[in-house]
């Protein structure tokens, strides 16, 4: 049975919803909507608009998240070597089941018949019997032979083409490359903004997230990039994606097209549990509430999908059109939140945030898995009712956290930046504050304490320190606090 009003340690949600903004949920009122709803991240998805109009949304939810005093991140999504029909006359053409047509990769637009593709070089990556497919999946074509520059095609699956639609060769080996020109001018622009996560979209090997991340050094910013998993090369080479990457998405749009969907389901739970053996956010993606794009309420098997996430631990959950071009932005958003603190509060209860994550095999544990499992260990003992970690890069706050323990990790930091990035971690509550504070950790838990109302049932307190991002000047230092003046 669920409690009417959920416990006081449950006032956060865990697991951290993620909105992609467009033109259903741009202006301010929209934006800051969507924050009260439960928002703790927007995407922009540079496949879409220009740098302009970015710009000014960027610059709009900085302004909304600082009027409202949230912890916001931006995502700002890179559309990779995504490969898209060119334009149709009339912006659309009927495809029918059994007819030849042909993909060009020359420069033309197209028409009944004739489809151009903007990737030029497909033609040098089909061959005959592999399949192509159209908007999603939605329409699929046989390769029947390439002559020059055309590949000729059947129609095995049709219906009406829009322009600009994605195309997938599942199976075929694509030379095209990780980053784009496109990519490289957007990566420039995430920069100059600030942004404080880049995705980079259809990821084959840890050397494409190093390419991107040189090319991000050299502008003069290293932003945490989230390597998005929609390729079969990425399952297959993730555990050298996730050494390098700050993250990984699930982008299962692509994936259940590019492989057969009925994979993407166990893909998905193993993805989550190695993410989390990594220590690090894992965001679930793509159709969770798709029904809600027309319709006030989600079909329950989304509700299923969305709790499911929830139940195996990722960090995030994702809306994509729901939130950017959907009727109901702010119910999608709303809907989510319900349906996750419904879990949490059942996983609360039972003590089962997320389960054990260790590798199979594991004797001895890396440093960072003893502190995290002796932190959530003593939280679960003494029934804390928060943690405490003074952090300055996030790291200690993110390992405490891929533990999963039941109290809310409370990430304090002085940094503004680190302050935003966190709101994508499950389970941490980012705190804002100063220098001053931050050196006097009993001042600093009190103050804590008082200002997040974290002594309801005793005044002991946990706080943790001291891992940093160079493994090698780790210190880790855990601390029991009995607070009397608060
Ligand atoms: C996906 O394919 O699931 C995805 C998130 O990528 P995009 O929305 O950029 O196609």
């Amino acid at each position: 049975m669920q409690n009417e009003t959920p416990p006081l340690p449950l006032q956060w949600r865990r697991t951290k919803i993620i909105a992609t903004l467009g033109p259903a949920s741009s202006s301010a009122a929209a934006i800051e909507r969507l924050i009260h709803a439960g928002a703790n991240v927007f995407r922009l998805n540079l496949s879409h608009g220009d740098h302009d109009s970015h710009r000014e949304l960027f610059t709009r939810v900085r302004r909304c998240a600082k009027k409202l005093k949230q912890p916001v991140a931006i995502l700002m999504d890179l559309c990779g070597p995504k490969i898209r029909v060119g334009n149709l006359e009339g912006g659309a053409i009927e495809l029918v089941e059994g007819e030849r047509i042909v993909v060009t990769c020359r420069n033309v637009i197209g028409s009944p018949g004739l489809i151009p593709s903007q990737y030029r070089n497909l033609y040098k990556d089909v061959k005959p019997g592999e399949r192509i497919f159209l908007d999603d999946g939605n329409f699929e074509l046989v390769v029947e032979g390439v002559e020059e520059k055309e590949v000729h095609c059947k129609v095995i699956y049709g219906g009406t083409l829009k322009e600009k639609k994605g195309i997938n060769l599942p199976d075929s080996t694509l030379s095209v490359a990780a980053t784009t020109a496109k990519d490289r001018k957007d990566a420039e622009l995430a920069v100059e903004l600030g942004a404080d996560f880049i995705a980079l979209s259809f990821v084959r090997r840890a050397a494409e997230v190093v390419t991107l991340q040189r090319h991000l050094k050299k502008l003069g910013r290293e932003i945490p990039i989230i390597a998005k998993i929609e390729k079969p090369e990425a399952v297959a080479n993730i555990e050298e994606i996730l050494q390098q990457a700050y993250g990984i998405m699930i982008a299962r749009g692509d994936l259940g097209i590019e492989l057969p969907a009925e994979q993407v389901p166990l893909i998905q739970r193993d993805l989550i549990t190695l993410a989390r053996q990594h220590h690090r956010p894992v965001i679930v993606a793509t159709q969770m509430l798709e029904s809600m794009i027309t319709s006030s309420r989600p079909t329950r098997a989304e509700v299923g999908d969305v709790a499911n996430a929830a139940l195996l631990g990722s960090d995030a959950v994702m809306l994509s059109g729901e939130t950017a071009s959907g009727r109901y932005p702010v119910k999608a958003v709303t809907t989510m939140d319900r349906i996750l603190r419904e879990m949490e509060n059942y996983q609360w209860q039972h003590n089962q945030f997320g389960g054990q994550v260790l590798r199979r095999n594991e004797t001895k544990l890396p440093l960072r898995e003893a502190v995290a499992r002796a932190a959530t260990l003593m939280t679960e003992s003494l029934k804390l009712q928060g943690i405490i970690i003074p952090t300055r890069s996030g790291i200690t706050a993110q390992i405490i956290a891929a533990a999963r323990p039941t109290a809310p990790c409370m990430g304090i930091t002085t940094s503004e930046v680190v302050y935003r990035r966190l709101n994508l971690h499950w389970g941490v509550v980012p705190v804002s504050t100063t220098e001053e504070v931050c050196h006097d950790w009993r001042k600093l838990s009190e103050e804590i304490a008082r200002s997040h109302n974290l002594l309801h049932s005793g005044n002991t307190l946990l706080l943790v320190s001291g891992f940093n991002d160079d493994p090698t000047l780790n210190e880790p230092v855990m601390k029991l606090f009995q607070l009397e003046n608060v």
